[in-house]
């Protein structure tokens, strides 16, 4: 996919604030600090549009993307930051679930987790919860260059099994330093925003 056009439209607290085109949303769901402002980055090539920063929960809001004027990346609140107040942390998990259950326009899920350590019990909750929906979903496995190459099937093969994937069940190894996973990764995308 050759992206032409990126650009930051809004940080949403809440529905009023979602945009209101209909174009189709790909949501991108994770902890704190898993990487996911960086595979935003990677994916549309620009270092900086989704804010990365090593202080983890720092994104609260919602942060919509519109790519190529085509499609939306909704990068939501990073989950499990311990410094979070439990009030704060219940409202985002509202927030997050009136979102995936009603929004029209949400095409697809993806769960970023980190390719070196096995899911953490939000990660397991939250693979359970969208299958449960049945809302599509593509676990992202990133920072595999974080390890050594020779060691990369082994750590797919286990984060696999502790989220029980299974065949079809759509995975993605990625690195956001190296730009691998990325063309796989566009692949799944346009395969659910283009019918
Ligand atoms: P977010 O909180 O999920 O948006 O996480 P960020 O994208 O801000 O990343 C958190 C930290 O991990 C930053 O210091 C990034 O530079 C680093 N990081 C993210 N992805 C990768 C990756 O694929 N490889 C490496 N080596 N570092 C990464």
């Amino acid at each position: 996919m050759k992206v032409t056009n990126a650009e930051f439209i809004i940080s949403a607290v809440g529905p009023d604030q979602y945009p209101v085109d209909a174009l189709p949303e790909i949501a991108l769901a994770g902890r704190s600090n898993v990487g996911k402002s960086s595979l935003i980055n990677r994916m549309i090539n620009r270092k900086n549009l989704a804010r990365t920063s090593s202080t983890p929960g720092k994104t609260q809001h919602m942060n919509y993307y519109r790519i190529n004027e085509a499609l939306y990346f909704v990068d939501f609140p990073g989950y499990g930051y311990a410094k979070v107040s439990k009030t704060q942390r219940a409202a985002w998990g509202k927030m997050i679930e009136k979102y995936m259950l009603e929004r029209q326009t949400l095409k697809l899920v993806l769960m970023v987790v980190d390719l070196r350590h096995p899911p953490t019990k939000d990660d397991v909750m939250m693979y359970d919860w969208l299958q449960h929906y049945d809302i599509p979903i593509c676990v992202v496995a990133t920072k595999a260059d974080k390890i050594p190459k020779s060691r990369w099937q082994k750590h797919v093969k286990q984060m696999k099994e502790s989220l029980l994937l299974r065949n079809t069940d759509l995975f993605v190894m990625f690195s956001s330093e190296l730009g691998v996973g990325k063309e796989e990764l566009w692949a799944v995308i346009q395969s659910f925003t283009e019918n």
